[in-house]
């Protein structure tokens, strides 16, 4: 499979990068400006696609895509990306090239978006626009989804509104797309082929704000425990008593499949399980990355009390973020932590509620061809089902689909990853061009 493109496809993408479509933390904040450029810059880069398949505006920014299959009657399919990226100011001075830059050098692009995930919508532009110009035509319908807010309201206003949309219509997609996973290497201990990660399911996030009440006065004559003391108590309690570890079957599956390299012991536990179960669990809570798959995670994250020095507070309040492993709730963890707190006069509050999302089979029609073709991109790569850590657009369709994925076809080193939200995000452009050979692979699938 071939890892070029045209200079022309590299422009383009290029071009997109330069559009500083920016989420900013507070929504009102935006500049919509970059956005409207941003659409009309896609009108002009693809004329075909624009052309032929219909699009609509949803909640103005939101952008809907439907390219009508000559089978209409047979389930649709959804493929997706957002087109906002997180700011880059603060290290603008330390990129290499300028982040709204789109430079085109070493082989790479370089700019806001190349990663996350501005690519991934461009890639599927240059798929659809290609294999118009060759005179295809899909089956099924193919729904493209694209929002405008995924990076800091969490889609708020472009895909929940979207997907609210799709489920008024009564759509139902045979299989959903949307980033996530990619291709590794060096993620999991003691494997050394690269790993396609392929997400089947996310994890909920929210965070508690848990005040404990004081009696306040001054700091000279202090009670045997002031409202901080107690709230620094039930941290230490949260921490000690963490949420019970679960090997999930999609987490079990993943470790399976890529145990073949692994140590002897690890891999003998991996594959027995049913008799080293607890093994398996403590080796992997070893590591904070791997603890994080078994478990619902908490983490005190800020706390406040007393505005003044001599001032006994008369609450003190902690914050404590939450990642939910499927299988635990909102309201489950927040009577864990009222369980902890005994008789300590505390309110739990929790703040923003994400449970976690339902998990999608590793199998079935849809599953298998990303399956497929990820083997044939990637050769060397072993493909596993994955829970995605952090949270993507695509949980807002649960509704309309039982198989939704996150997954981008990349392979990216360490450094590569660690470039999102941070400096120096950029895609090699080999990578880039099997993203969009890989999507035009997808396409003519179905
Ligand atoms: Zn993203």
């Amino acid at each position: 499979m071939t890892r070029t493109i045209s200079d022309d496809a590299v422009r383009r993408l290029s071009g997109a990068i330069q559009i500083p479509t920016l989420s900013m933390l507070n929504y009102a904040d935006t500049d919509f400006s970059a956005f409207d450029t941003f659409l009309q810059f896609l009108q002009d880069a693809f004329p075909l696609l624009h052309a032929t398949l219909e699009r609509e505006q949803v909640n103005t920014y939101g952008l809907v895509y439907i390219w009508r299959g000559t089978r209409p009657e047979r389930e649709p399919i959804l493929l997706m990306a957002h087109y906002d990226v997180v700011p880059a100011e603060d290290l603008a001075g330390e990129w290499k090239y300028p982040p709204f830059s789109g430079t085109v050098a070493e082989g790479r692009v370089w700019g806001r978006g190349t990663l996350d995930i501005k690519s991934q919508l461009i890639a599927h532009m240059e798929a659809v626009e290609t294999l118009i110009r060759a005179g295809f035509t899909p089956e099924r319908d193919i729904y493209f989804a694209y929002g405008h807010d995924e990076e800091i309201s969490s889609g708020t206003n472009g895909a929940t509104i979207i997907a609210a949309l799709f489920k008024q219509r009564g759509l139902r997609f045979a299989g959903i797309l949307d980033e996530g996973g990619l291709v590794v290497t060096g993620a999991i201990k003691g494997v050394r082929s690269p790993v396609a990660l392929i997400g089947v399911s996310e994890k909920g996030h929210c965070n508690y704000e848990i005040t404990v009440r004081g009696s306040g006065g001054h700091s000279s004559m202090p009670p045997k425990k002031t409202a901080l003391g107690q709230a620094a108590e039930l941290v230490t309690r949260i921490e000690r008593h963490p949420l019970p570890a679960r090997l999930t079957p999609t987490v079990l599956t993943m470790l399976q499949r890529v145990s073949v390299e692994m140590g002897g012991l690890t891999r003998f536990a991996l594959q027995n399980t049913w008799l080293l179960g607890g093994l398996v669990k403590s080796l992997l809570a070893n590591s904070a990355e791997t603890n994080a798959m078994l478990r619902t995670t908490c983490a005190p994250t800020m706390a406040r009390a007393s505005d003044a020095e001599n001032v006994l507070p008369q609450t003190a309040t902690v914050n404590i973020n939450v990642r939910l492993l499927a299988g635990d709730t909102i309201d489950s963890v927040a009577a864990h932590f009222r369980k902890l707190a005994g008789d300590m006069p505390v309110e739990i509050r929790p703040l923003s509620r994400t449970e976690a999302s339902p998990v999608s089979p590793s199998s079935g029609e849809f599953y298998e061809q990303i399956e497929k073709l990820t083997q044939k991109w990637f050769p060397d790569a072993i493909v596993v089902p994955y829970l995605v850590m952090g949270g993507t657009d695509s949980r807002k369709y649960a509704d309309s689909s039982d198989h939704i994925y996150r997954f981008t076809p990349i392979q990216v080193t360490n450094e590569e990853k660690n470039a999102i939200h941070n400096r120096d995000e950029s895609i090699s452009i080999e990578n880039y061009a099997g993203m969009v050979h890989f999507f035009e692979a997808l396409l003519e699938s179905f």
